[in-house]
């Protein structure tokens, strides 16, 4: 294993996640199907809790709404960022206090609004005008709300652009010039408090510079607002940290994150004299290596390129078709003696784009074999969908020797959940 996947390992040519046979769970669970390691999952809480330990961390529920996850995300003393009220209701059931949550999102509803008010979380605001939307209905519910602004410190981080959220043209944030009148603004209006600035650049970023970059814009920003009479009790830097995907692509830890924004803030916030609680929303960096996703091969076909069609699509893991990404492949059972072959990898959806790795070394492969997907935790079974007739996968928790199911396979039912047949079309 490359890296420090230490919870995969191989033995007698079988892949294992922590003390478990990967071709036990295929042949007893089923594929396609998400195996998350706990260990893992509670080891990379952990290392960002030693990074950052004067930090809230945020789970960004997006990367992993399981609520398994999210409970596990809460006994490591994680909060919240969520983006709908779909997903603050999953992480308040999942016992996430609610002090701990930031809601966030650019397209708020009145009834996001009153959800997020309601469960008396914070909430980010995205633009000017939702400040008004928001501040009529605080005071339509007689509540009030405390609120971050979202700022647009237009970064480029070097990611792919489908990823990157800071940039000025990108559809977040209010741009810098205009936070410090919207605080003040913002102060005025009755329903809301402004207590904070929050910024998220991007996602799958490997180089800790634009991260250095975006803190040195939000104490810009801190010293602006601090200058008209604004009080920040918090920044939120967001989420955004790259893993290492393919072997030869390394990615930064938490506490080289840390390393590269401390010190800016640190500088900023005491040249201030405040001291206000830093919070970071990582997503992607606490489930993506915890979890693999097996898949099993249909059909082998030799035609322009030798062709392995396996039965997880971009309905189960949706990555490699929306950004080009690379998930390394281990095949599950290593069986002597099998030449290596270059593969394309692709699933059974009705479309051409339907690739999930392109030209693989890999064992030869007969129908049958099962395949890992590495680093699929996140961004892996939350964006799963029913495309194509196809019920989504089951998820299983491994923790030592045991495994648990976490979601049950979907099976044909689901795919008829809330619809109904007009009694006029009954005959
Ligand atoms: C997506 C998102 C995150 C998490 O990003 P990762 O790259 O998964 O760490 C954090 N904050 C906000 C506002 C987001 O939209």
């Amino acid at each position: 294993m490359f890296g420090s996947k230490d919870h995969l390992s191989s033995l007698d040519g079988h892949l294992y996640i922590e003390e478990v046979d990967c071709c036990r769970l295929a042949a007893e669970e089923g594929t396609p199907l998400y195996v998350t390691s706990e260990r893992r999952l509670r080891e990379n809480i952990r290392c960002y809790h030693r990074a950052f330990p004067d930090a809230d961390k945020y789970f960004a529920v997006k990367a992993n709404g399981n609520l398994t996850i999210l409970q596990i995300a809460a006994q490591e003393g994680m909060g919240a960022d969520v983006f709908s009220a779909g997903e603050l209701s999953l992480v308040r059931m999942a016992g996430i206090p609610r002090d701990m949550i930031l809601f966030n999102g650019n397209s708020k509803s009145e009834l996001d609004h009153a959800a997020a008010l309601r469960a008396g979380v914070r909430i980010s605001m995205d633009s000017n005008e939702e400040l008004e939307h928001l501040a009529r209905t605080a005071c339509e519910l007689g509540l009030e709300g405390e609120i971050l602004f979202r700022v647009n410190p237009d970064v480029s981080p070097k990611t792919h652009p489908k990823i990157a959220t800071g940039l000025r043209s990108s559809k977040f944030g209010i741009s810098a010039e205009e936070v410090a009148g919207a605080y003040q603004r913002a102060m005025d209006l009755e329903g809301i408090k402004p207590v904070g600035l929050h910024c998220h650049i991007g996602s799958q970023i490997l180089q800790t510079a634009p991260f250095a970059e975006a803190a040195e814009r939000m104490m810009d920003i801190l010293r602006e607002v601090t200058a008209k009479g604004g009080e920040v009790e918090r920044i939120d830097l967001g989420g955004g940290l790259g893993i290492q995907y393919h072997p030869d692509v390394p990615a930064p830890s938490p506490s080289d994150l840390a390393q590269a924004i401390l010190p800016v803030i640190e500088d900023g916030c005491r040249d201030l004299g405040i001291s206000p609680r830093l919070i970071l929303e990582p997503g992607r960096s606490i489930v993506a290596d915890s979890t693999i996703m097996l898949t099993r091969v249909n059909v082998v076909k030799r035609a322009a390129v030798n062709f392995a069609a396996v039965d997880a699509g971009f309905n189960v893991l949706a990555r490699p078709m929306l950004y080009d990404s690379y998930h390394h492949i281990l095949p599950v059972d290593h069986a002597e003696g099998r030449e290596e072959m270059i593969y394309t990898i692709v699933g059974p959806i009705c479309e051409s784009g339907d690739i999930l790795a392109r030209d693989r070394p890999l064992p030869r492969l007969v129908r049958g074999d099962v395949l890992a997907f590495l680093d699929a935790g996140a961004y892996g079974f939350s964006m799963a969908s029913q495309y194509n007739g196809q019920p989504r996968p089951a998820e299983i928790l491994v923790s030592g020797d045991g495994w648990e199911v976490i979601r049950r396979r979907e099976d044909a039912s689901a795919l008829l959940a809330g619809q109904t047949i007009p009694p006029r079309l009954m005959w």
